[in-house]
């Protein structure tokens, strides 16, 4: 089944609980965080349930990517800010709250103060070839 009944996300995606949808289409659903970090923070969404990157398919991973573009273009065009980032959680450890897989879209402005910003340190180049290597032979068997 695609959608599931106790999941919140799939509730907004049936119209059973109300959102501000931006976006539509057979395989997305768009809306806005109703606890925005910033001014146009959105949500997109797959008509799939799925928790997380990891189980999401391939099939469904894209046109949800699509749709994070228009709406990232939507709400630059609207809201003007500074920047963008795209963020999209995995499991608790990594802020998860909601389990069916989401991408936010958060406008920046320089200097807002949100904190998922990290200074540039450069790494040890070997150490990440090295990893580098390792992660594409996982990649490849996918
Ligand atoms: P995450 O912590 O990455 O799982 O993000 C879940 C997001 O969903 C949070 O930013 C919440 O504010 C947002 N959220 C939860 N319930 C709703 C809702 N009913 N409508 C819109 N956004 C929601
Ligand atoms: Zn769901």
């Amino acid at each position: 089944m695609a959608l599931v009944d106790e999941c919140i996300f799939c509730k907004i995606i049936r119209g059973e609980i109300p959102s501000f949808k931006v976006w539509e289409d057979d395989k997305t659903f768009a809306f806005m965080d109703i606890n925005p970090v910033a001014k146009g923070h959105a949500l997109i969404v797959p008509k799939f349930h799925t928790p997380n990157i990891y189980e999401a398919p391939q099939e469904w991973l894209g046109p949800t990517l699509g749709a994070v573009g228009r709406v990232a273009r939507a709400v630059r065009d609207e809201v003007q800010p500074d920047g963008m980032n795209i963020l999209q959680a995995n499991d608790k450890g990594a802020a998860q709250s909601v389990f069916h897989i989401h991408f936010h879209v958060i406008p920046r402005i320089v200097d807002d103060g949100l904190t998922m910003n990290w200074d540039m340190v450069p790494g040890d180049m070997d150490e990440i070839d090295k990893l580098a290597e390792k992660i594409a032979a996982h990649t490849a068997s996918e």
